[in-house]
């Protein structure tokens, strides 16, 4: 299970994702890719999956039963979420805030509080055909808009990790809860950054998220210039491998931005990725080592 990290978004860590997964692959490896960017999955966008299930994903939210209810305030004073209010003579529920603990049914003295799901967003699930004739399975999930809880939809998709496969997770960006609920458990994490002075702000904040989490990692510089805001040095200091640099180029830009992929149109690339896998392999080993 590799996971795709950045801190900072627009680094390239779709870009990143979805070329390993091609590689991979190409190659015959049985691949799951799964785009955990539920506010703005994008993978699909690259790789045109079929997709041959969908489901709704919901969490169970508190609702009052105004025959019942005193007033008495109990769950407006438990919910820790400011997710309930008294206004006037009735309880007001503001779904968006709430986190599904259920506290506020178990501590209302006249059973005045029930639940009912409401529906936060969806899980998408189906196949990729990879020019090689091979398929990879694929998953993602989309956040319904102005829902703000990322992590539920995140733990929906991560119960369809295939065992056996490589499964690769591409990740939101920052290193907020979402990015968190990615990338834990991860056997590795790939930050992926830019030699830029946001890119290298948010990649310190990103290895404290993995050194936190305690998993494993190392650097992918894109839009790579050689001696661009120190990053060599810094990942130097900092003791991170860098696992892969893709430099910076008007052609790649131009490629990605009308959807294409990196290891089907410029072959060496499929190597490159290849190379970053085995490199991954191989600092897993060295991390369980050291
Ligand atoms: S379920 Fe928990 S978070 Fe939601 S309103 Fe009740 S106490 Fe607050
Ligand atoms: S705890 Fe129950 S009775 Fe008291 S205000 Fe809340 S819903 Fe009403």
């Amino acid at each position: 299970m590799i996971s795709i990290a950045s801190g900072k978004g627009g680094t390239g860590k779709t870009l990143v994702a979805v070329n390993l997964a091609l590689s991979l692959a190409g190659e015959g490896y049985d691949v799951h890719l799964i785009d955990c960017d539920v506010e703005e999955p994008n993978d699909h966008l690259f790789l045109a999956p079929v997709i041959e299930r969908s489901e709704e994903v919901s969490l169970m939210v508190p609702r009052v039963d105004g025959e019942k209810c005193d007033l008495c305030r109990a769950c407006v004073d438990f919910c820790a979420f400011n997710a309930l209010a008294l206004a006037g003579d009735k309880v007001m529920i503001f779904d968006e805030l709430c986190h599904s603990c259920g506290g506020c049914s178990l501590v209302c003295p006249r059973e005045a509080v029930y639940e009912e799901p409401a529906t936060i967003g969806r899980m998408e699930c189906g196949k990729v055909n990879v020019s090689s004739g091979r398929a990879m399975s694929f998953c993602h999930g989309v956040l319904e808009i102005g829902e703000p809880k990322a992590s539920p939809i995140i733990k929906r998709i991560k119960e369809e990790i295939r065992e056996g496969a490589v499964n690769i997770l591409d990740g939101g960006p920052g290193s907020g809860c979402a990015v968190m609920e990615t990338v834990q458990d991860s056997d590795y994490c790939v930050l992926v950054t830019e030699p830029t002075p946001f890119g290298l702000h948010d990649l310190r904040m990103a290895l404290d998220m993995v050194g936190e989490l305690g998993v494993p990692h190392g650097v992918v510089i894109n839009k790579y210039v050689p001696g661009g805001e120190g990053i060599d040095a810094f990942c130097v200091e900092a003791r991170v491998p860098v696992l892969m640099r893709i430099p910076y180029k008007r052609e790649y830009a131009a490629l990605y931005s009308r959807g294409g992929n990196l290891v089907e149109e410029i072959p060496e690339w499929r190597e490159r990725f290849l190379h970053l896998f085995r490199g991954i392999a191989g600092e897993r080993v060295a991390g369980e080592v050291r």
